[in-house]
């Protein structure tokens, strides 16, 4: 599933051709996508609002309007891009925004687990996010809190949108690796000096994941439909029986959270 570095790419990516411009129409085959709305109801509530601006929270692309906001949650095998013809041959696009140039924004989702947001706020649809992990007001301190009240292993927290925002599966193997921290490691039992490896950890996995514009293991590709490159930077994700960087043992891949974690077992002791 695209995470921060991921989504915050299509953001930026998006911005350029989609900024200013009106909305003037929206097809879809696809109408759960859109609920609680139907298509036309959406279309209705849509049509002849511009984009002004395009951020991102957690995992979601949030397009300002005139009158609310259109969001979206690429979900498993979301792409979107921007192109000057209707039909762009991608047999996975199941929602189409026209917009008043002449060119569509199309939203393909082989998987079909994307969604299609439009509503007032963020919190009418994605309440009770945690802290973005990024942002000025996230702090040691503020890890450190949100850790102390908590018994469950690190790995699983990280995964937890109400617990730090934008993380997944991927950068949340690469920060515990760099806080040289094992995944089931229970939060409480963090020292001070764990508390800033991790969090520091945290923001150095995921600000390498923009640099290299995001992680194409599977179905994530940029707005111009090129690949992200942070997957050849990756230290565990997906090395599995291959040497750590570090210290050249075999990384190692478990289950937890009923997600599949890597690791190193020497740089990332079990205590
Ligand atoms: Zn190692």
């Amino acid at each position: 599933m695209p995470e921060l570095p991921e989504v915050e790419t299509v953001v930026r990516g998006l911005r350029a051709p989609l900024v200013g411009r009106t909305i003037t129409g929206l097809w879809t085959d696809w109408p759960k996508a859109l609920r609680p709305h139907t298509p036309d109801d959406f279309a209705a509530l849509l049509t002849g609002q511009t984009v002004h601006a395009i951020t991102r929270r957690a995992k979601y692309i949030l397009c300002q309007l005139d009158d609310g906001l259109l969001a979206i949650h690429l979900k498993m095998t979301g792409r979107l891009y921007v192109s000057g013809a209707p039909e762009s041959g991608d047999r996975w696009v199941h929602v189409r925004f026209t917009l008043d140039n002449g060119q569509y924004l199309h939203f393909s989702d082989a998987r079909r687990f994307g969604r299609v947001y439009l509503a007032p706020t963020l919190d009418d649809f994605a309440p009770g996010l945690g802290p973005e992990p990024l942002e000025d007001d996230f702090t040691p301190a503020v890890l450190r809190d949100r850790l102390a009240r908590r018994q469950r292993a690190l790995k699983a927290l990280l995964l937890d949108q109400a617990f730090l925002a934008g993380v997944g599966n991927i950068y949340a193997d690469e920060a515990l690796f760099r806080a040289g921290l094992h995944p089931r490691r229970a939060a409480s039992t963090l020292t001070d000096d764990e508390t800033h490896r991790l969090y520091d950890s945290i923001r150095a996995a995921l600000r390498a994941g923009i640099d290299y514009e995001g992680a194409s293991v599977n179905w994530y590709r940029k707005p111009d439909g090129t690949a992200g490159k942070s997957q050849e930077h990756f230290f565990v994700y997906g090395r599995d029986g291959q040497p750590c960087a570090r210290c050249g043992q075999p990384i190692i891949k478990i289950r937890v959270a009923q997600r599949g974690t890597h690791y190193c077992p020497n740089c990332q002791p079990e205590r």
